[in-house]
């Protein structure tokens, strides 16, 4: 019989063992299978002590076998966990209403992993999910992506994997997929040394899953992706029958497919990812510049979090796409500022409009699981309420009258159908599992309120012979319950069995108790058990019909969704510019950066937070700026540590990526020649976070600069050769910097900052090179930090004032002073750089290759 039965040995599988064998066998490598058993999700066998370890729960034995449960209720959370903890999660539901007496039927029903996870339980709400699959491939780089959870899927192919690297690093994968034997060959280094290492950088402790070489073929691949977006070839989207990285994208809808236990249904499009239409920021620079995460790996204190006043999850999410795809297209950037521009006129609105947004909930998300029939009536009630919000957000956009602000107004649909459906449809508190039922209002179904009402009758029928039994057998605490294995019954304490009446069938013998059923209550439960199935059956067939109708309406939906995502994230960014005085920035295909009155736009917005002050002063010290590549190429900047020369250079870094996204930035004013790359290297010692920071690394990161940075690039250097000594560092600082000058009559624009004096004199020996120090004055033998940035080298480097402030004690100080004084008496390095250089231009000689080599 039913599975509660225990037998004394297991000579044989149980039925239900059978079901679990069943499915158990065919699931992949790292995964744990939750079995649905009544209230609970159980875990068998090695899953269970897997399982038990991860989540802390108890592990009991039944005929030897390990068993661990989870209640059903609860699953969301301990699936949260085993995938937190690199697990797989594969799910084996009841597909039918259980009845008692009979086995239920279950099926696999969802693999969740990482990157597949699209549960509203699951998601991040702020975050893009990313799924990344890679395969290298004769020197070529083929690539796909998608995000589950909302459609969003693109490929990518390169020869230089270099061109790639970062656009990983931007999208931060949750989850990669390789080809199988392809991985070993690279695990091997045997296809190529430097991919491997590339390979282990993109993957960086990420779940990695692999799939036989097969699915990553690019003629099936094709076809995968055709079949998945429902479509007769994929010309429509610009995508060649023959692109290689098809290979990818097949696989990745092969994997998608697998978890979901279905065809992903929420694909509509696929774009190819041009990594010459954005700007690229490697990963180290990623990191340096702490755009996505700050250096403690926080989203607080990244320029992403100092950006973002964003209401709404898909806000959120697209501005972290924003971020992730600076475009190189003047015409969007424009077009993105002049919307700031615009909702910036009428501020009294735009308050009004957040507040309509906030109560929105996240549609993309909401009809991908829908379209994925991962259902429940919670997700109606997140459509409900956000279409809700459409007439107000309508009448707020009405009130602008403005072009750009008119654009994102006409992608909004009005969806009044849909609001009064939803009105007369479902209950204001929506239950969160659709077996529940209970969610459809009464009167919107004849049917359905009839069923209901027998199911009442039936109860009170019930609660009506609990107590006329109780009095015609004289027995206080008899009972009459229900359960899924045994239906209704009646229940009676050992101590009273002697007043049980005749008509009383026996069923089941408890320890303290035993359980009774009558004729009667045997045909009532029957017209019950109908009544009630019927009524959730038919609750389901509205529920059904409730979700065609909403998904009919998917594109209208989605468009809208992302027109409010476009509209919350230029909102917050107008809010922004408001509260900062920001400028909006004219961007052009000038050689120029050029930056009035400039400002750190994370460390401005901290000080103010900050209680007690950062430093000596609480408001930033602004700077200007003026980089050309065809004359003021380089800036070397100097100054004592501490004086700010790491928050200047970084701040002209985001204030480029924050207008090449289209945003408004912190500075008076500001002219921006488009920028293709932003690179950045901080020396070893300067890099605090980082466990590896060797010399090697550095050097490597500074190779990658000389060898990518073209003339429209941005190189943000700071103390680099610190990592070795001081001669190497010095020579190294030097040759990179006559590398950037170059022979040609321009270069990459570059800042760099350096606390080697010596450096202040190429100055003198190429055109295109400044000094510029941030200022500092002495006061009593005292520093004073004014954070401003002056023309000219620095002459000293103040370490001792420095070290005075930071609570060396005075006798160590007095000594220092006396040692440095010794010291500078004959300091070889300096005098004879300098000796050099005097002996060549008085000489009126021209300075050569060989001369400069010569200096040290
Ligand atoms: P350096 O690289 O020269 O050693 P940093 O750039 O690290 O110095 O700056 C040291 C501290 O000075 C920073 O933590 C910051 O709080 C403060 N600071 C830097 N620049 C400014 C500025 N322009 N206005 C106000 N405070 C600043
Ligand atoms: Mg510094």
């Amino acid at each position: 019989m039913g599975e509660g039965k225990t037998g004394k040995k297991p000579p044989s599988l149980t039925p239900m063992m059978r079901q679990y064998e069943g499915v158990r066998s065919g699931l992949p490598p790292n995964t744990l299978l939750l079995f649905r058993l009544g209230d609970f999700y159980e875990l068998f066998k090695g899953d269970a002590e897997q399982g038990a370890e991860i989540l802390g729960i108890t592990l009991t034995q039944r005929h030897g076998m390990p068993m661990a449960g989870i209640p059903y209720h609860a699953a969301d959370n301990y699936v949260g966990k085993l995938l937190r903890a690199g697990k797989k999660v594969a799910i084996c539901d009841q597909v039918e209403t259980p009845r008692p007496g009979t086995i239920v039927k279950r099926a696999l029903t969802r693999i969740l992993t990482p990157g597949t996870i699209l549960e509203d339980s699951q998601v991040e709400a702020h975050r893009n999910h990313y799924l990344l699959a890679i395969n290298h491939y004769k020197g070529r780089l083929d690539s796909a992506w998608m995000d589950l959870s909302t459609g969003e899927f693109q490929i990518a192919s390169a020869h230089k994997a270099d061109d790639l690297l970062p656009v990983f690093a931007s999208l931060d994968p949750r989850e990669i997929i390789v080809p199988e034997i392809a991985r070993n060959r690279w695990e091997e280094n045997s296809e190529d040394g430097q991919w491997a290492a590339q390979f282990d950088r993109i993957a960086n402790g990420r779940p990695i899953s692999t799939l036989p070489d097969y699915h990553f073929s690019p003629t099936s691949g094709a076809r995968e992706v055709v079949s998945a977006l429902n479509v007769l070839n994929l010309q429509g989207f610009g995508v060649p029958a023959d692109h290689p990285a098809l290979g990818s994208a097949g696989a990745l809808v092969y994997y998608a497919t697998e978890n979901l236990c279905q065809r992903p249904g929420n694909l509509r499009r696929i774009r190819i990812y041009a990594t010459d239409r954005a700007l690229l920021i490697d990963p180290v620079t990623l990191r340096n510049l702490e755009v996505f995460r700050s250096a403690q790996n926080l989203r607080h204190g990244s320029l992403l979090d100092a950006m973002d006043a964003t209401v709404t999850a898909a806000g959120a999410r697209l501005l972290e796409k924003y971020l992730a795809e600076p475009p190189l297209d003047l015409a969007e950037l424009e077009h993105r500022q002049q919307l700031v521009g615009e909702f910036l006129e009428v501020p009294g609105v735009a308050s009004e409009l957040h507040d309509s947004l906030k109560k929105t909930r996240d549609l993309p998300r909401i009809v991908g699981r829908l379209q994925n029939r991962i259902r429940n009536p919670r997700e109606l009630g997140g459509i409900r309420d956000t279409v809700a919000q459409i007439p107000s957000i309508i009448r707020c956009l009405a009130q602008f009258d403005l072009p750009g602000i008119g654009g994102l107004r006409n992608r909004i649909w009005d969806f009044s159908n849909l609001r009064d459906l939803f009105e007369s449809a479902l209950v204001e508190e929506l239950p969160p599992k659709l077996q529940e039922g209970g969610f459809i209002r009464e009167g919107f179904d004849e049917e359905l309120d009839r069923y209901r009402e027998f199911a009442r009758g039936h109860k009170a029928w019930i609660s009506e012979l609990e107590r006329s039994e109780q009095e015609r057998t004289g027995i206080r605490n008899l009972r009459i319950r229900y359960n899924n294995v045994f239906g209704y019954f009646i229940e009676v304490t050992k101590s009273n069995l002697k007043l049980v009446p005749e008509n009383y069938i026996r069923k089941q013998t408890m320890t303290n108790a035993e359980r009774f059923y009558t004729d009667a209550l045997k045909i009532r439960e029957k017209e019950i058990l109908h009544a009630e199935e019927k009524s959730i059956a038919l609750e389901e067939e509205r529920f059904r019909d409730l979700v065609a109708a909403v998904l009919t309406q998917a594109d209208p939906l989605l468009e809208t969704a992302q027109s409010m995502a476009e509209i919350d994230v230029y909102l917050g960014w107008a809010k922004r510019a408001r509260e900062w005085g920001y400028c909006r920035p004219t961007v052009d295909d000038s050689n120029e950066i050029s930056i009035e009155q400039g400002r750190h736009p994370v460390i401005e917005q901290m000080l103010r937070q900050e209680p007690y002050g950062l430093a000596d002063t609480r408001t930033f010290v602004p700077n200007d700026t003026d980089l050309r590549s065809s004359d003021a190429q380089i800036h070397l900047v100097t100054g004592p540590n501490m004086a700010g020369k790491s928050t200047y250079i970084r701040q002209v870094a985001l204030i480029v990526l924050m207008a090449q996204v289209g945003s408004w930035v912190p500075a008076k004013s500001c002219r921006l020649g488009l920028v293709d790359r932003i690179f950045s290297r901080v020396g070893a010692t300067d890099e605090l976070a980082r466990g590896n920071s060797t010399f090697m690394v550095e050097m490597n990161e500074t190779a990658n600069i000389l060898n990518n940075a073209t003339n429209r690039s941005l190189i943000i250097l700071d103390e680099i050769g610190r990592g070795t000594s001081t001669y190497d560092g010095l020579s190294i600082a030097w040759a990179v910097v006559e590398q950037l000058h170059g022979a040609a009559d321009q270069g990459p624009r570059t800042l760099f900052a350096t606390h080697y004096h010596e450096l202040t004199q190429l100055e003198q020996l190429l055109d295109r090179v400044f000094n510029y120090c941030v200022a500092v004055k002495e006061w009593n033998d005292e520093i004073i930090f004014v954070r401003q940035v002056v023309k000219g080298a620095s002459d000293r480097s103040y370490g001792i004032q420095v070290a005075r402030l930071a609570g060396i004690p005075r006798t160590v100080i007095d000594r220092a002073k006396v040692i440095l004084e010794r010291l500078e008496a004959d300091d070889s390095s300096h005098n004879l750089i300098r000796r050099r250089i005097k002996k060549l231009q008085t000489s009126g000689e021209e300075i050569t290759e060989v001369d400069q080599m010569e200096l040290f």
